[in-house]
Parts: C-alpha cells; sequence; structure tokens
C-alpha cells in the first residue's frame, strides 16, 4: 500500500460518498492485511455480528467504534473482496452515523433521575397507604424516617422491627438505644443527624427484607437521600449496605471503608442489633464512627 495514501486513510474529514467510502474501506483493508491483521479479525469476529454491528449502534469500553474491523472482517472472512467491500462500505456507512461516545453504564440508584423540588413531606405523601409491596400486609405502622431534614449524617438501616412497626419511629428498641449512644459518642443528638430504613414496613419475624421488598421500597430511600443531601451516608448492617452499593459483599468485607453513593461518601458498619450480639465488635464499630466524625469535623462527646 501506497504510504502516501495509508497515511490519508482515515484522515479525511468530509463525509465520503459511496465511492470514496469503498475506496477507504479498500484502503483499510489493504492496511489491514498488510499489518497481519485479516486473520485476528476473521477469527474473532462472526459474520452475524458483523450484520448486528451494522445494524445497531454500539458503545464500546474503548471508545473506538467497530465499524473498522467489522468492516475489515466482512471482507477477510468471506474472501470476495468486491462483494465484502460492498457489504463493509455499507456497514461502515450505517455505523458511522451512529457512533456512541464512550459512556460508563450507570449504576441502578444512578439511572434513578432527581426530582426536582422533592420534598419529605410529598416523599410520605406518596408512599400513603402504601401496600405496593408484600410486607404491607403485616405491618402496623409505615416507618418514614425521622430526623433533621437537612442533616449532615444520614443513617439508614434495612427495616423495622416490633418495636418500630409498633410506634412507626425508626430504631426506637435496644438497637434504637444502642444507635442513640453511638450518635451522642459522636457529639451529636439524634436530632441532629437523620434516620431511615431501605424498607419502611416491618418484614415478618424480623427476617431481612426480599428482593423484590427491596426493589419496590427503595426508591423512597433513594428520593429521602436526594432531598435530605447528607455529607455523609452511614449504612447500618449487611442489607442497607449491599442495596445502596448494589454488591452481594458481605457487611464484613465492607465495613470501615469509603464508597461513593452518588457523589456521597458512604460508611458501611455494623448494625447495632449485631452489637448487641456481639459486644466483642463495637471497637471496629467505633473506629468506622471516627472515621465518620473525621470527615464531619466531630469531636467526641467528652465523658
Ligand atoms: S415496604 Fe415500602 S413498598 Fe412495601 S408496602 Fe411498605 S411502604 Fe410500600
Amino acid at each position: 500500500m501506497d504510504p502516501a495514501k495509508r497515511a490519508s486513510v482515515g484522515a479525511r474529514s468530509e463525509v465520503p460518498d459511496d465511492a470514496q467510502l469503498e475506496e477507504q474501506v479498500n484502503d483499510w483493508l489493504r492496511y489491514g492485511e498488510d499489518l497481519g491483521l485479516g486473520p485476528f479479525y476473521r477469527d474473532r469476529a462472526p459474520l452475524h455480528a458483523i450484520a448486528e454491528s451494522a445494524a445497531a449502534p454500539v458503545a464500546t469500553s474503548s471508545g473506538i467504534s467497530p465499524a473498522v474491523p467489522a468492516a475489515m472482517a466482512a471482507a477477510a472472512a468471506s474472501r470476495a473482496p468486491a462483494t465484502s467491500i460492498n457489504v463493509a462500505a455499507s456497514a461502515l456507512k450505517k455505523s458511522s452515523a451512529s457512533i456512541i461516545l464512550p459512556a460508563s453504564a450507570p449504576s441502578l440508584f444512578e439511572a434513578i433521575e432527581r426530582i426536582a423540588g422533592d420534598t419529605l413531606p410529598r416523599i410520605r405523601e406518596d408512599i400513603g397507604d402504601c401496600t405496593r409491596c408484600k410486607l404491607h400486609k403485616g405491618r402496623t405502622k409505615i416507618v418514614f424516617g425521622t430526623g433533621n431534614p437537612n442533616a449532615d449524617l444520614m443513617f439508614v438501616g434495612e427495616g423495622p422491627g416490633r418495636d418500630e412497626d409498633l410506634s412507626g419511629e425508626p430504631f426506637v428498641g435496644r438497637a434504637g438505644k444502642l444507635l442513640t449512644d453511638m450518635i451522642k459518642a459522636m457529639g451529636l443528638q439524634r436530632e441532629d443527624v437523620y434516620i431511615a430504613n431501605v424498607v419502611k414496613c416491618r418484614p415478618p419475624e424480623n427476617r431481612l427484607p426480599e428482593k423484590d421488598e427491596i426493589t419496590t421500597c427503595s426508591p423512597y430511600l433513594m428520593r429521602q437521600i436526594d432531598t435530605i443531601k447528607p455529607k455523609v451516608i452511614c449504612t447500618l448492617g449487611s442489607c442497607s449496605a449491599q442495596t445502596l452499593l448494589q454488591t452481594a459483599q458481605g457487611i464484613s468485607k465492607l465495613r470501615g471503608e469509603w464508597f461513593d453513593f452518588r457523589g456521597t461518601k458512604l460508611m458501611p458498619t455494623y448494625h447495632p442489633a449485631y452489637l448487641l450480639r456481639n459486644p466483642a465488635a463495637k471497637p471496629e464499630v467505633w473506629k468506622d464512627l471516627q472515621k465518620v466524625m473525621a470527615v464531619l469535623g466531630l469531636q467526641p462527646k467528652k465523658r
């Protein structure tokens, strides 16, 4: 292939007509053959994939359009240059019109749109006397969440227990008292923070919320987070960490590390109910809370 011609391949800025496109593809094919790339593309790209790539726009992680390799593969695979070049030229023409710039796929929660002007009362109103998932059957009261609507720190648990179900307030039983003590140890009062759960109704027998229940109810939590805009979210236990981070990792692996949740720092730690059963884990939780305090500029409560 003529070096001057090769240098010009891909350098044209104007939209080519069919003859130019065919010539351009032909140049690419010869260039690929010169580099010994023909077998590579022939082996890795079956013809049906080429047809699909021509028919549908594709975003690649590398940001490189598959159009040219697909075109090369079309010709190389059939070993019938004249016909293949037409097919390849057609593929290139279609694909070049539909190149999508690379974009990282949003997570499920990143994909949930923020609602402009949303407020906590409006979210509560939208929940209403909710029957959207099966948890409504056993509940006494919906436990929406409580605390400072402008809190810098938001705690997120998994779901209401018996005491919460009866009172309509999150974290009011023994685990709730321990959480209150943890908050005070951080130099705050309960009223300074916001406390909510992944699901708003009590799961039967205090079991963990199930996937369909979380999927149905967690958008309300997302709206609460978006509305409060805390500087730090501290998740309590595995369910809330796994839900917000969309991971199956256990809490013992997640706790103590900073994560990003839609631009907000997130610190997973153990659930207070776990600490009631395993008091030996309290120092680990205190370490996690100290990291939160450092970010928020909090001083521990003086004894
Ligand atoms: S858990 Fe959530 S989605 Fe399910 S019934 Fe209660 S408020 Fe509705």
